[in-house]
């Protein structure tokens, strides 16, 4: 199973290779592979990620070719705009000029946020799907996330694996046992974009976890994300140079105070320059937010909406807020599902080409159709888990968190299964225009 399509390079730019992807003209920079016209390669991220021997690459395009089209009609058809919409006159209106491209002005946005209205919401999230295709067809992107450690020296108020936790058992992935875990999604699975993930641990410091990037990207054909928390301009520095070109971090709210609150010891100011900062250096960056978490506004998380607009991000991540235990927001109470959906609806409406993640704790909040729905809302990427199984269900960020104990075979069959109903194809393959 693979989890990109091949395309094949017709021509250079630049510096970006174009390629040719099922008639239609893309593009992506090439930091990595020795490339020329005529080769077929995997693109990820907009990165060109390996050359493909052709006949390999004409077996699979001959399994996707019809696949391909057949899905997109599924995506079409479930795209589209029909009818009459029973929304009120005021969301109708917002929503007319989100589709016509119309700036939406800030209080429209909280307008948008507090719909109750069945149809009010129903064709927020039909408007946001519409431009979701309109912009990205049926692409959606499906990165992996494997989380190393679950050491973490910082005590964020809403997080379980907080440092003050002290029941949670701890564990830290060896290197030899994280170079497995990515041989195996890369060989085994397909994957093409990886997200390693840890806590704030020092023993997995700056120099450490560079020296692993660089034996990862000697060892495998795969687009590194780095999520370990703030690092600083020459952490960040180092990371890049050792062949990591994507990183997570998000800010998870732009108000002051209350991050504040939330993150003893940290301030929004330093982590918006280390997002800024990781912009800088050439990263795809991967930011978002929590919504629905104590004392929080409708106003708040349009502000973070905006602001993570603001900063043009390859991809969003905003999952709900789910108070764990273990923490001093423990008697709190997660968003509604409405409320996750709205925001990936404002999301997908204040920047049309971004990329965002229907999110596990998303789906950790509504099993059943939380990932569906956000894909219908507006979404059109997914992570799965691919911790191994016994330290999986010790990264409790929030708990019961969905795939927990979940194998990986399984996950990527339902999530297959999941994008082909939907019409969605699992590929990236860079910029279309
Ligand atoms: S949110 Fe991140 S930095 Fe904060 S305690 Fe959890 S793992 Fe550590």
């Amino acid at each position: 199973m693979c989890y990109a399509i091949p395309g094949k390079i017709t021509g250079f730019q630049d510096k970006k290779v174009i390629i040719d992807y099922f008639g239609e003209k893309r593009y992506a920079h090439n930091d990595f592979v020795k490339v020329k016209t005529g080769d077929y390669i995997y693109a990820q991220g907009g990165f060109v990620i390996n050359v493909v021997p052709e006949k390999e690459a004409r077996e699979i395009l001959e399994f996707w070719k019809e696949t391909f089209f057949e899905l997109r009609k599924v995506d079409l058809r479930l795209s589209k705009l029909e009818g009459k919409s029973g929304a009120s006159k005021r969301t109708r209106a917002i929503l007319d000029a989100a589709l016509e491209g119309r700036k939406i002005k800030f209080e429209e946005y909280v307008h948008l946020l507090s719909l109750e209205d069945t149809e009010d919401k129903e064709y927020l999230y039909k408007v946001a799907n519409f431009i979701r295709r309109k912009y990205h067809k049926n692409a959606c992107c499906v990165h992996g996330i494997i989380e190393f450690s679950n050491h973490c020296s910082n005590n964020c108020l809403y997080c379980g694996i907080r440092k003050d936790n002290a029941s949670l058992p701890r564990y830290r992935m060896t290197e030899a046992e994280i170079l497995d875990t990515v041989k195996s999604a890369v060989d085994t699975y397909g994957f093409k974009a990886l997200v390693l993930q840890s806590g704030e641990d020092p023993e997995y410091d700056v120099d450490r976890i560079a020296k692993l990037i660089k034996r990862i990207r000697t060892e495998n054909d795969v687009l590194i994300f780095i999520s370990v928390g703030e690092v600083g301009k020459t952490g960040l520095k180092k990371f890049y140079d050792a062949g990591a070109r994507g990183t997570l971090i998000r800010f998870e709210t732009s108000n002051e105070n209350i991050y504040a609150r939330l993150h003893p010891g940290d301030s929004l100011m330093r982590r918006m320059k280390e997002i800024e900062e990781a912009k800088k250096t050439g990263f795809l960056v991967l930011t978002g937010g929590l919504v629905g978490f104590p004392g929080q506004t409708d106003e708040d998380t349009v502000k973070d909406i905006l602001n993570a607009a603001a900063l043009a991000p390859e991809m969003y991540s905003f999952g709900p807020f789910i108070p764990h235990p273990q923490t001093p927001f423990a008697e709190k109470q997660s968003p509604p599902l409405d409320k996750i959906l709205k925001t990936i609806a404002l999301l997908r409406i204040a920047d049309p080409m971004g990329k965002i993640v229907s999110t596990t704790a998303l789906e950790t909040l509504a099993p059943v159709e939380g990932r569906n729905r956000g894909f219908m809302a507006g979404a059109n990427s997914m992570m799965l888990n691919l911790t191994p199984d016994n330290y999986r269900k010790h990264y409790q960020i929030y708990p019961g968190r969905i795939h927990e104990n979940v194998s990986v075979d399984l996950q990527v069959r339902e999530a297959v299964s999941d994008l082909r109903k939907l019409g969605r194809a699992p590929t990236d393959l860079g910029a279309g225009v």
